[in-house]
């Protein structure tokens, strides 16, 4: 089954409403097994709706509107529907009694148009509204399936998750679910990845195997139709082995965590602990390790010394070190090392992570902007340090060098490299 969803309103085509509705239905209805072919967007006029609707027949099964439900003249679905279907708008009784019920309990006067809530084409299946007045619709007619939702996501979510998944499913008659796999992988670049898989996302048809990009990450979603989950996991399990024989080094979760989490949950496992030292990420770093939860178990802290006079007065760096003629500089491969060392010693770490660099959008001490210097001291072992030169823009270049630690901290742990 293809199904479009129609979502209503002139706020969503001026831009002051996002048409979060849509992404929760797509997401929705492939669970279900129900492709999303399209997402068409109108404005709140019986004409451009009719349009929609006979364009949508041509290429669906399924069709999915929400918005335009409510009392209002501009609430005009329903009306655009039957009128297109040759349907008459009749009143629901029972909604009709559960609005006068409301008003009266509230002792507010109700107006006719309030009335207009109770609607609805008929013939169809009223779908009921547990969070607000407007009734839905379902309804069948020459092959196509037609479904009516709110407009207000706190109604729509509800009325689809219940009453109008529940119809979809006896109309479809698919058994079928959609089962995914998020897997992911830092160090490689989207292209590369899908260069790596070429043959076998191109080949493949089930499971499907889609890579894309997120935050400074890379991902890849496998995902097949499938009576049941364990006929679903071994065909994702075969997947998943391809793609690992390939760049199986670059794989750092088979679910949808980001790279620190991987790196937390690695040092958890070995009773290891971290501490940082930022400069140019201005504390990222420690955020994002902090976004963890339980992270308190393997992070002991971190400081951002963002000038050389703070560099100098909490990690002890020699300000011949930082600035002066000759001075290798803040920005650079041994201040990182400096930095490292010192936070590891001063919180008793595992590791000591730092990082220091230019986030632009003008070069410091003569160093180009996206050159960046970070450092990882170890208890016992030599001091590692790298250099990378990252491209975009101030707050792109700040994730990148944080997610570029993790990635060397994950490569560690792992014992990937
Ligand atoms: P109401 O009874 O509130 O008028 P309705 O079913 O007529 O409900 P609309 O008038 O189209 O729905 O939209 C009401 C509000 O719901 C919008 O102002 C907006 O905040 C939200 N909304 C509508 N459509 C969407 C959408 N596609 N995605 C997210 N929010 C939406
Ligand atoms: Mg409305």
């Amino acid at each position: 089954m293809r199904a479009e969803i129609i979502a209503v309103g002139t706020e969503l085509l001026l831009g002051q409403t996002v048409n979060t509705n849509a992404t929760y239905l797509s997401r929705g209805l492939a669970e279900m097994g129900i492709d999303v072919y399209f997402q068409t967007v109108v404005g709140d006029n019986m004409g451009r709706i009719r349009q929609a609707v006979e364009l949508a027949r041509t290429r669906a099964d399924v069709i999915v509107f929400t918005g335009g439900l409510g009392p209002t003249q501009d609430d005009l679905t329903k009306d655009a529907l039957a009128a297109y279907l040759n349907k008459r708008i009749v009143i629901h009784e029972p909604s009709m009694a559960k609005i006068e019920a409301l008003f009266s309990a509230r002792g507010i006067h109700m107006v006719e148009s309030n009335r207009r809530q109770a609607n609805i084409i008929e013939g169809c299946e009223p779908l009921e509204n547990d969070a607000g007045l407007a009734v839905g619709n379902a309804i069948t007619v020459d092959g196509t399936h037609y479904v009516l939702l709110p407009g207000p996501p706190g109604e729509m979510k509800p009325m689809f998750d219940g009453p109008a998944k529940a119809w979809l499913r006896a109309v479809s008659g698919e058994e079928r679910k959609l089962y995914s796999r998020l897997l992911k992988f830092a160090g490689i670049g989207e292209s590369s990845l899908e260069q790596e898989l070429i043959d076998l996302i191109e080949r493949q048809s089930d499971p499907t195997i889609a890579p894309y990009a997120k935050e400074g990450e890379v991902a890849i979603r496998i995902s097949t139709k499938a009576l049941t989950e364990q006929a679903a996991a071994v065909l994702l399990d075969e997947a998943e082995e391809q793609i690992k024989k390939r760049v199986g080094k670059h794989m750092f979760a088979r679910e949808d965590i980001p790279l620190e989490e991987a790196v937390i949950r690695l040092l958890r496992a070995s009773g290891l602990k971290l501490a940082s030292a930022e400069s140019i990420t201005g504390g990222l770093f420690a955020e994002l390790v902090t976004n963890v939860p339980g992270s308190s178990g393997e992070f002991h802290g971190g400081v951002v010394t963002y000038t050389n006079a703070v560099k100098h007065k909490l990690l002890g760096i020699p300000m011949s070190q930082l600035e002066g003629t000759g001075a290798p500089g803040a920005v650079s491969e041994s201040t990182a090392v400096l930095m490292a060392e010192r936070i590891r010693e001063l919180t008793d770490s595992d590791f000591g992570v730092s990082l220091t660099g230019v986030a632009g959008p003008s070069e410091t001490e003569g160093k180009p902007v996206g050159l960046v210097y970070f450092a990882i001291a170890r208890r016992g072992q030599p001091t590692l340090v790298h250099t990378a030169q990252l491209g975009g823009s101030r707050s792109i270049i700040r994730l990148r060098a944080a997610k570029s630690a993790f990635y060397r901290l994950w490569q560690i742990l792992a014992k990937n490299e």
